[in-house]
């Protein structure tokens, strides 16, 4: 069997385990210390200094804050993109509101702006406006940030901006996590930069910031008594994890890179196939590439394409299934247009790690030309 190439697996600086033995040494083995506050300050300078940061267990459980943060609760609706990864939708129901999902358009694959009026109208006719509108950077391709904010001016409504998939990411030079009312991150495993598992919670305001490590904290009252006054949760990213954040935030800008050349890589090798489509960016838009991803001419090509990498131990991936197939929400409100099922039919994601070699990288794209051949 040949060796195992992965679809995005961590990859580490070495500086990790500096950060980590400090926090042992020190004896901070806890969810605060020195490195919670480097990782938050780290993140802060990187998005610019333009923000407040605060790191916690999960890009969902940043969600989840935000959604409280904006005082969604039972009975409301929340606009979210379709085309997206579950975690996305599921803190709506955490908070017992109502999922509302919004299809995307061709060229980013994002949230459409037209369908998303178009929802906006329609709720607000049938008497509910939505409370916040959840846009996602899919696979590290900023959404259209100037006509969602757009609408977010003109109707009253928050935009929280999904950059989990999106850190290294710009719109016309201004950072991704920096473009919404809140801006969640992860450093889950398979993400740009990982902590093992842990998010952030991307804030306006101190004020925000503070609420938001009060309600990660288990909302302790300011008394020695165990006073609570509010629901608290246990959101805290741990000082140990941090220590990885730390570590990996020194090699940010080189997975960006590295990450940029594979979609280019694979760009120039495949291009001449006539059955693959590639996503570029439109012009102002930069894309970390999280994800390098092809469109087929159809399903059944994606899928022999997939089984053909996967026989030599190739880990390739469909695109997100869009929510509003999903079991679990499709009996929610959708507004649908066919972009997103069309691109689900299609669309492989291709190995996409910035510790992939140029072996690896050669032996993907031989394989693949030989399935066309
Ligand atoms: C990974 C991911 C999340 C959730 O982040 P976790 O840290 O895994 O909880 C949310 N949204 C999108 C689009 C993601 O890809």
């Amino acid at each position: 069997m040949k060796s195992k190439i992965w679809l995005s697996s961590p990859h580490m600086s070495g500086n990790e385990i500096v950060f980590i033995n400090e926090a042992f040494s020190s004896n901070w083995i806890a969810p605060l210390g020195p490195n919670v506050t480097g990782f938050e300050n780290d993140i802060i300078s990187y998005l610019d200094n333009k923000k407040q940061v605060a790191a916690v267990s999960s890009g969902t459980s940043a969600l989840h804050l935000a959604l409280i943060l904006l005082n969604i609760t039972q009975g409301d609706e929340v606009i979210c993109q379709s085309k997206t990864f579950s975690a996305s939708a599921n803190p709506i129901v955490y908070q017992g509101a109502t999922p509302v999902f919004v299809d995307s358009e061709q060229d980013t694959w994002n949230i459409c702006p037209i369908l998303l009026e178009q929802a906006i109208k329609d709720r607000i006719a049938k008497g509910k406006k939505p409370k916040a509108i959840i846009a996602v950077h899919l696979y590290g391709m900023p959404y259209k940030h100037k006509e969602i904010s757009l609408l977010s001016k003109t109707y009253n409504i928050p935009v929280i901006e999904d950059s989990a998939e999106a850190l290294g990411s710009s719109y016309f030079k201004q950072k991704c996590g920096t473009l919404g009312e809140f801006g969640i991150l992860s450093f889950n495993g398979n993400k740009i930069i990982t902590t093992s598992g842990g998010g952030a919670l991307v804030c306006n305001s101190k004020e925000n910031k503070d609420k938001a490590v009060f309600l990660a904290t288990q909302a302790k009252d300011k008394a020695i008594a165990y006073v609570h006054s509010h629901i608290g949760y246990n959101y805290r990213m741990s000082n140990i994890v941090a220590g990885i954040g730390r570590g990996q935030m020194t090699i940010l800008e080189d997975h960006v890179t590295k990450r940029r050349e594979n979609y280019n890589f694979y760009k120039a090798q495949l291009n001449h196939i006539n059955a693959i489509e590639f996503l570029n960016e439109p012009e102002g838009y930069f894309s970390n590439r999280w994800l390098s991803c092809i469109l087929l001419k159809n399903k059944n090509q994606r899928e022999e394409l997939r089984e053909l990498l996967e026989e030599d131990n190739i880990e390739s991936r469909p695109l997100w299934k869009p929510m509003h197939q999903q079991p679990i929400f499709k009996n929610y409100p959708c507004y649908i247009n066919g972009v997103s099922d069309d691109l689900f039919n299609r669309g492989l994601c291709l190995p996409s790690g910035s510790n992939l070699t140029s072996e690896d990288l050669n032996r993907i794209v031989s394989l693949i030309i030989q399935y066309f051949e």
